[in-house]
């Protein structure tokens, strides 16, 4: 994968749209337009490969925050890049910004009912990221959990690896 910045962009807006995660200050913010999508970017050197987060639209009208490394995006799987698509826009409804840790456990249940929406409108997410095995992105999307990912002080990130394999696996197929 070879894409310019824009066209991820318009890769995450597209698949955010679909999946229409929750927006804590607005009731019905979808579809979102690039000029609501406020972007900045992320260092090759950043310990993750993107950010992101909701918006009170009374700053520019912006209602998404979102960041990428480009560099690390187009080094990886379609599979891989869109389990990370669907990471940070459930960060747009569980994040910081809830109750406990960024990664805390109703961000990954909310992980999984949102990979379970891609799978169901593959069709539509296809026309705007191109093909993708839902096989490998279901293994990307369990397998992501790890120690700096979970919340310790909650659960150790093997259990909830297993729970979300559990959820996934077989899915849609
Ligand atoms: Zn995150």
């Amino acid at each position: 994968m070879k894409y310019g910045r824009e066209k991820h962009h318009e890769m995450f807006l597209g698949v955010t749209n679909i999946v229409k995660p929750k927006h804590p200050y607005v009731d019905s913010p979808y579809p979102i337009d690039k000029s609501q999508l406020h972007t900045t970017w992320k260092k090759s050197t950043s310990y993750s490969w993107a950010h992101c987060g909701p918006r009170k639209p009374k700053y520019k009208g912006f209602l998404i925050t979102y960041a990428i490394d480009l560099k690390y995006f187009n080094s990886q799987s379609i599979e891989r890049v869109l389990c990370i698509i669907n990471h940070e826009l459930t960060h747009i409804t569980e994040g910081s910004h809830t109750k406990g840790s960024a990664h805390n456990p109703a961000f990954w249940n909310q992980v999984v009912e949102n990979a379970k929406i891609i799978i169901d409108k593959k069709e539509q997410v296809e026309e705007i990221i191109g093909e993708f095995s839902t096989e490998m992105f279901i293994h990307e999307v369990w397998n992501e959990p790890n120690n700096s990912m979970t919340d310790g002080r909650i659960e150790k990130p093997d259990a909830r690896r297993s729970k979300m394999k559990v959820e996934l696996e077989g899915y849609g197929q």
